[in-house]
């Protein structure tokens, strides 16, 4: 008797495998995907180990086989189950980022009368109360309904409820069916000639055609290698007749092909050959070079790369001839960018670079689309994969150089649902794994990535300056506003009198505008008008949130409280604001402001469809609008050339959120705006405003200083115990039930205080429960428990949640 252990898609409460015996005559191998019952259900499994031993005693069978051929390799269930021992999830939403696009599929539950349709007029006992009457009065109509259209007309928990009741007395069935496969392979009639036709072409006996017949025939003659349905009809028009005939005649074959519906559009693309590289380039690819052509095992040096430049240095040049030493050594590639910056442009770059070896995943794609390319990679009919995130986990076998670029995005940490990965750990993890050379491109390295290299850890590749064609195009000139001298002279608008001239002057020469604010989800703190003092918490330096319900402040790190303070602490003023400032609003302040100019905006609000950025970015550059509003997804539109001005509303937004990535985050942002502009920009400037213009993030971005800014913002993460000198676990409860919420949150932080105590964990800190940034989520109340310690997931692992917790390993913003 053979067994396996399976990874089953449904909610588990442990995060292991699950033990089935293989019925007899079915074969069954690692990776492969199959039918399992799990409770009353049948659902999919993932095969993650063969035995003839059972891991646990009792054991159900496998139902049947999804998949007949592995859909996972050796190697993708081992980082799988890395991926669920770091992250603590289950291993089925370890591997769930690992398999083809719609192959989830569930059971889906019907309800049916018991025990058969001839009782159907007998009456049920008295006993029914109404509710349960009425739905069972209305499956007496039927024969069998989807529980869920029950559920849409009695209520979801109504329904749910009164099933189970049902069931019980015995007067319904619940049975499960497979949900339909949404994507399937698609195929394509293919044509040829068949053999006869061959042997009457050499012996000059084909029989007589009519001109038609003759033109199809010449068509099939000139691709002795077949010819698809859709190209047929290009060249000859009503052909269908006329196949019927010659099939007729015995002269054609006929044959199912499978298509590949593609993504990339090589109709527009150029086939371009590698650039000359500059001398510092050149110096960067030698390294990368020098350790995609070294076994790991002899490589004395790490094969992990920082590439630091400037937007226009050169960084993506040094990709692609990284990808093309790659290629040539027969290895294959991953490059991943943030899903903003993946337009065809970007595609156009790489795919014109290597014509038919690249392959694209996003979920902007169609399913088919992505079902296919999907499929492509996975047959091993591309060298090269280029996508988000998720593109990490495509099915290339070993992929011999992984290439993040803009690698300090937050995009490329997953935040929900589970895995919570964050992209470059598990890259490099897999370059490990896998002896690969891993390459990171940013102008502003994460702060991680850049002590690492600091440290030895990655090699660091500096590219100083801008390439032709901005060779010599300095950076912009960029002016920084202090708010609270334009305050103090009276100016209460949002616009400094600076930053109102500059628009005017762009306007009146018929010019564009960019203007910025780096609002992101429910910021407000408290700011004195008068000083710019931000109320903090003194244990975390972070700032406080206001409640207006509890008139307080309270730190959303610690969860301490603190008096909300009518007077400034620092300068004694009364003039003490809750700030907030989102688009919406700026876009309406700049309508009154400048009554004369068309406006854009540009925000995730706008943006839901497929190819949305395009047509803002196409219609912003068609000057269809003067002034461009948004947040950070404007810093794209920095490239047009019609744009002479770029003013940053308030810099202090992202500063002052109750994160220790605040400082990071706003130089990330303001560098990028101050640095990116440059294109266009010959001439223009930079207006920046700020309420602390002498903070070191803004001075630094300002300076497009990093090395200043980065001797600063590791001191202060030295200081604070911060990452990534500590690492932290972000725990969250969340219910329905405010009291419930904050009592359950009490009780986990007693249990880790005591476990931490008895196990002696000294580095340990748990800081909490406190209420989480978001307290409120759809209707739930969320609270919060932050653990700090060399490695909490280790403290983590073996403690059992339960129900309402989720898990952040490494946390990215607030949660
Ligand atoms: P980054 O990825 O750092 O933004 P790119 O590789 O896109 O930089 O280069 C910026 C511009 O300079 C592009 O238009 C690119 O074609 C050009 N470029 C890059 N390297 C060279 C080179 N060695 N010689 C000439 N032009 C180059
Ligand atoms: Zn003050
Ligand atoms: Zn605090």
């Amino acid at each position: 008797m053979a067994f396996a252990e399976l990874a089953v898609n449904t909610p588990v409460l442990r995060p292991g495998s699950f033990s089935y015996s293989i019925p007899l005559g079915l074969e069954i191998k690692p990776g492969q995907a199959v039918w399992a019952p799990f409770g009353p259900k049948i659902v999919q499994g993932i095969v993650l180990e063969v035995s003839d031993q059972p891991a646990f005693g009792q054991t159900r069978e496998i139902c049947g086989v999804i998949s007949d051929t592995p859909l996972l390799s050796f190697h993708q269930l081992n980082l799988a189950a890395w991926i669920s021992q770091t992250y603590l999830c289950s291993i089925y939403e370890a591997l769930s980022p690992m398999l083809p696009p719609s192959f989830e599929r569930r059971s889906v539950a019907y309800i049916s009368l018991e025990p058969s349709p001839l009782n159907k007029s007998e009456k049920p006992p008295a006993t029914l109360s109404p509710s349960l009457q009425k739905i069972f009065d209305w499956l007496q109509t039927r024969d069998i309904t989807p529980q869920t259209e029950l559920e849409n007309i009695f209520g979801k928990k109504t329904t749910q409820t009164a099933i189970l009741k049902l069931i019980n007395q015995g007067l319904i069935n619940r049975t499960y069916q497979i949900s339909p496969v949404r994507t399937q392979t698609k195929f394509e009639k293919h044509f040829g000639l068949s053999e006869q036709a061959l042997a009457f072409i050499k012996d000059q006996t084909l029989p007589k055609l009519s001109p038609r017949q003759t033109e199809v025939f010449e068509c099939l003659r000139e691709n002795p290698q077949g010819i698809s349905k859709s190209r047929l009809n290009l060249l000859v028009k009503n052909n269908a007749a006329i196949l019927k005939a010659l099939e007729k005649k015995e002269l054609i074959l006929t044959e199912e092909h499978q298509v590949f519906r593609q993504p990339i559009d090589y109709s527009h693309i150029e086939t371009l050959p590698h650039l000359k590289l500059s001398p510092p380039q050149e110096k960067c690819l030698e390294s990368i070079n020098r350790s995609l052509n070294t076994p790991p095992e002899d490589d004395q040096n790490p094969r992990t790369f920082l590439l630091h430049g400037i937007t226009g240095s050169g960084k993506t040049e040094i990709y692609l001839q990284a990808l093309a030493e790659a290629l040539r050594l027969g290895k294959k590639a991953i490059v991943l960018v943030p899903e903003i910056s993946l337009t065809p442009q970007t595609i156009a770059r790489f795919a014109g670079r290597f014509p038919g070896r690249v392959a694209v995943l996003h979920s902007r794609l169609s399913p088919g689309e992505q079902f296919d390319e999907w499929q492509r990679i996975k047959n091993g009919q591309a060298d090269i994969v280029i996508g988000p995130r998720s593109a990490l986990f495509a099915p290339l076998d070993k992929p011999g150089i992984i290439i993040i670029d803009e690698e300090h995005e937050w995009t490329y940490k997953q935040q929900n649902p589970q895995p919570r990965y964050h992209t470059r750990t598990v890259a490099l993890k897999m370059t490990e794994e896998y002896g690969a050379v891993l390459v990171l491109g940013s102008a502003t390295p994460d702060i991680d990535s850049y002590f690492k290299a600091q440290n030895g850890l990655y090699q660091l590749l500096e590219l100083p300056e801008r390439l032709t064609p901005y060779r010599g195009a300095s950076l912009p000139k960029t002016e920084l506003v202090d708010m609270r001298t334009e305050l103090s002279e009276g100016n209460r608008s949002i616009f400094s009198r600076n930053l109102h001239a500059s628009i005017e002057k762009v306007l009146a020469k018929h010019e564009q505008a960019i203007l910025f604010i780096n609002r992101r989800g429910g910021a407000s703190f408290i700011q004195c008008r008068d000083c710019g003092y931000v109320a903090m918490c003194k244990s975390c330096d972070t700032p406080l949130t206001y409640h207006p319900d509890q008139e307080n402040l309270v730190c959303h790190q610690c969860g301490r409280h603190y008096p909300n303070p009518l007077t400034c602490p620092n300068c004694k003023s009364r003039r003490i604001k809750y700030l907030g400032m989102g688009t919406q609003k700026l876009e309406e302040e700049t309508g009154l402001a400048f009554p004369q100019a068309k406006l854009l905006r540009w925000d995730s609000d706008v943006t839901k469809g497929k190819d949305s950025h395009q047509q803002i970015m196409d219609k912003f550059s068609r000057h269809q609008a003067d002034i461009l509003i948004g947040t950070q997804m404007v810093a794209k539109g920095l490239d047009l050339p019609g744009v002479t001005l770029v003013g940053v509303i308030n810099a202090d937004i992202s500063l002052n959120l109750p994160d220790f990535r605040a400082g990071e985050r706003t130089f990330q942002l303001l560098a990028q705006v101050a640095g990116r502009a440059g294109r266009g920009l010959a001439g223009g400037k930079v207006v920046i405003q700020t309420y602390t213009p002498e903070n070191y993030a803004i001075q630094s971005a300002v300076c497009h200083d990093y090395p200043g800014f980065y001797a600063k913002e590791i001191a202060y993460r030295r200081e604070l115990n911060n990452p990534p000198f500590q690492k932290l676990a972000c725990l969250v409860f969340s219910h329905l039930n405010h009291d419930f919420c904050q009592q359950q949150a009490i009780l986990l932080a007693q249990t880790l205080r005591e476990k931490a105590d008895s196990a002696g964990s000294g580095t340990l800190e748990i800081l909490g429960p406190a209420p989480a940034f978001i307290q409120r989520l759809r209707g739930r109340y969320r609270y919060q428990i932050i653990l700090r310690s060399p490695n909490p997931a280790n403290f983590l692992r073996d403690i059992n949640l339960g129900q309402g917790w989720s898990i952040d390993i490494d946390p990215y913003g607030l949660c």
